[in-house]
């Protein structure tokens, strides 16, 4: 039987109602807006996208975004700067830095100026670390969506083997530690592992995350797992994940689409996060 969708956009568009309640109550009890700062350094195209949709989503959501574009060959030391005066303003709730950044720019000196409590991409070693222990005050968005797709679609992890495929930072690592974190089973493969369709053969879960069209295949999904892809790639003038989608589907329980899947969740997941440093900041 064919898989059913799990339809990204849907469970975002929800997400956003739940979270834009949430931000209409602060405003109404408290007088306080959240406010994400997004620093986008040079003009890639994909960012640039990115950063837009960022920006259309907080403001259907009432969340006030400001977004600082710098060129790309501005020093290190002025981005540095300019986080250090958004980690001193009150009124900025959350920083997010926009990567990748130009090769003349350490990206981890820039990741761990951000005080950790407006980290909301949760990049920085203080909140990649409460991952490992298993409290951080942030998890990076798309990791979180990733848990989110699972959790909506009422999937089960408990006691689960989850295959991750792709080992990065801001994807693969943590997804690996969030699926620990729930109690299954976790095999990660990375592009060293030595017959990479072994290993996702065994998946009752899959996640796919390394950035290469039809990298998945029908014959390396087992009947009946959740696959959730993470890839985003331009193949033959189109957007395509990294599974291949059409013959997968028609093995798996659940398949996310590309585009349509992770991504609309990500960006929810990036809302809540700002509600959340926001809810923090009054608090505190
Ligand atoms: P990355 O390049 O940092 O990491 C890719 C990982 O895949 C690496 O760990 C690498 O070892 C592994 N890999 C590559 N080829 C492989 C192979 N043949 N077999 C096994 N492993 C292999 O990329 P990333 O930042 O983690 O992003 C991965 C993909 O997810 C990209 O397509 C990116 O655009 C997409 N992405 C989507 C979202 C979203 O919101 N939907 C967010 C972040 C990244």
């Amino acid at each position: 039987m064919p898989a059913q969708i799990l339809d990204g956009r849907e469970i975002a568009r929800r997400l956003q109602e739940e979270i834009k309640k949430e931000v209409t109550r602060l405003q109404r009890e408290l007088q306080v807006t959240p406010s994400l700062a997004v620093i986008l350094v040079g003009d890639d195209p994909a960012s640039a996208i990115y950063v837009r949709n960022k920006a259309r989503a907080c403001q259907e959501i009432g969340v006030k975004s400001d977004q600082y574009l710098l060129p790309a060959d501005v020093p290190e030391e002025t981005i540095l700067r300019l986080i250090d005066k958004l980690n001193g303003d009150q009124s900025v709730h959350g920083i997010l830095v926009q990567l990748p950044l130009p090769p003349h720019i350490e990206e981890r000196k820039v990741l761990e100026a951000v005080l950790p409590s407006k980290d909301v991409d949760g990049f920085h070693p203080a909140n990649l670390g409460g991952l490992l222990i298993g409290n951080p005050l942030f998890v990076a968005s798309t990791p979180a969506g990733i848990l989110e797709l699972l959790d909506q679609a009422g999937v089960m992890i408990e006691g689960k083997h989850a295959v991750v495929v792709g080992w990065s930072v801001i994807v693969g690592k943590p997804t690996a530690f969030l699926l620990l974190q729930r109690r299954a089973t976790v095999t990660v493969c990375q592009i060293w592992t030595q017959d990479l369709a072994f290993h996702t053969r065994q998946a009752d879960i899959l996640v796919v995350a390394a950035g290469k069209p039809k990298l998945i295949t029908a014959p390396m999904v087992k009947e009946g797992a959740v696959v959730i892809d993470v890839g985003i790639n331009r193949f033959e003038g189109r957007l395509v994940g990294d599974v291949d989608f059409a013959p997968v589907a028609e093995k798996a329980s659940f398949i996310t689409p590309v585009p349509g899947g992770v991504g609309p969740v990500t960006v929810a997941m990036l809302l809540r996060n700002t509600l959340e440093a926001c809810k923090r900041a009054c608090i505190a």
